[in-house]
């Protein structure tokens, strides 16, 4: 059983054949651009076990940090994946198909949330980054 995604038009596809990991949400400024919403909504995946089915032609590439990417949709632009050295690092939430079998676990950089954002009660935040990862 693998895990899809898909852009918001549906030319671009991707196919993971093993877990997502580390679902998180962050809050930053940054994350809010990135994202167009609240905060992201954001996994893991090891880039071997990612791939594109189709239209990675379509994909276009941002970079505000040396390292780190984002890829998108040139005709939807939805966010499909974020890369670390030119490799997949991880997928945006909202592009994956159906039931992932992941949930969020934690929220970040929420001391830097927007002014409009209401946080729901009960989940696990942290005020900037986790203690354990970035
Ligand atoms: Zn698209
Ligand atoms: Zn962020």
């Amino acid at each position: 059983m693998s895990i899809t995604g898909e852009c918001f038009c549906g030319s671009i596809k991707y196919e993971i054949s093993g877990a997502l990991k580390d679902a998180r949400s962050c809050h930053c400024s940054r994350c809010r651009k990135t994202f167009s919403s609240q905060a992201s909504a954001y996994a893991l995946v090891d880039h071997n076990e990612f791939k594109w089915l189709q239209g990675a032609d379509l994909l276009t590439s941002y970079s505000s940090q040396q390292s780190f990417g984002l890829q998108f949709c040139s005709k939807c632009g939805s966010t499909l994946c974020g890369t670390f050295n030119g490799l997949i690092h991880g997928v945006t939430l909202g592009c994956v198909n159906g039931d992932p079998h992941v949930e969020i676990g934690y929220h970040i950089f929420v001391g830097s949330k927007a002014a409009w954002e209401v946080m729901p009660e009960g989940v696990k935040t942290y005020a900037e980054g986790a203690p354990d990862n970035g």
